[in-house]
């Protein structure tokens, strides 16, 4: 007798496969995930590879145009696209190399076999297909994977936070790292991952993306005082934000 759970089906692109291994490291201790679902693909953990599912949840960024035909198909086949991680919600590190001459990065990673591998930007998957939620970081947190697969099953959007890390440091009470010499992008970037980095003494990085309407003068304010030059909050905000910064009128 066939099931009657949702199906549901993991891809990846261009990316570590860290968030795919938290989505494991998750499903061992939620079990009540794996009663509720039917998993049909899953490259990182079995070998059943079904193309019938509702539910696709995609890891890793855009880098090849062969990858826009490859995400349309998925996008045909799912009733709810999920970009799961940096790489797929915002090009992810990935982006570092759309900085550079496509050709020049080619040659400097493939060398005499450049002309065979084929490359573009790296960039997030909602420029290609329609995504109807996502799950930051890199990787993703594994409670808020868990929370927000909970709400697709139960036909409600993820509640992801909007507002930034900042909140989750005061709430958790963790000296802020600015007080020590370091730097930090939290209060541009998107809390949910509970602070984690400032915690154990280092700045964020922005791996969640930005809040919407983040005051980028301000922070390249602070930062500049905190004896960062142009270039180095340049290099400092390209590291998650890329595409983000590049399809916005704000500037790194
Ligand atoms: S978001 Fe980070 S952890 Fe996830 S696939 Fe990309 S690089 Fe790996
Ligand atoms: S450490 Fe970063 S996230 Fe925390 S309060 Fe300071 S600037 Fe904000
Ligand atoms: S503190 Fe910043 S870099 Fe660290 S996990 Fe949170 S959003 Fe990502």
């Amino acid at each position: 007798m066939s099931s009657t759970k949702p199906k549901i089906a993991f891809f990846d692109f261009a990316g570590c496969e860290g968030c795919q291994l938290t989505v494991l490291d998750a499903l061992q201790t939620h079990t009540e995930l794996l009663n509720a679902v039917e998993i049909v693909q899953f490259r990182e953990a079995m070998s059943r590879s079904d193309d019938d599912y509702q539910i696709a949840l995609i890891e890793g960024s855009y880098t090849r145009p062969s990858d826009e035909v490859r995400l349309q198909e998925i996008r045909d086949q799912a009733q709810i696209v999920v970009a799961l991680g940096a790489c797929a919600h915002l090009g992810g590190v990935n982006a570092v190399r759309n900085a550079h001459r496509l050709e020049e990065i080619k040659n400097y990673v493939y060398g005499e076999k450049a002309e065979v591998y084929e490359a573009a930007s790296a960039r997030p998957i909602s420029d290609f297909i329609q995504v109807d939620a996502f799950i930051p970081g890199c990787p993703i947190d594994r409670e808020e994977f868990v929370r927000a697969v909970k709400s697709l099953l139960q036909g409600n959007a993820p509640d992801i936070p909007d507002y930034p890390v900042c909140v989750e440091c005061k709430l958790r009470e963790t000296g802020c790292v600015f007080l020590y010499g370091k730097t930090c992008l939290g209060p541009i970037t998107r809390a949910g991952c509970g602070a984690i980095c400032p915690s154990f003494g280092v700045g964020c990085e922005g791996c969640r993306g930005l809040i919407p309407n983040p005051n980028m003068a301000s922070l390249r304010e602070v930062l500049s005082e905190n004896g960062l030059d142009e270039m180095s909050v340049k290099a400092k905000m390209s590291l998650f934000l890329t595409n983000q910064i590049a399809t916005s009128d704000m500037e790194a």
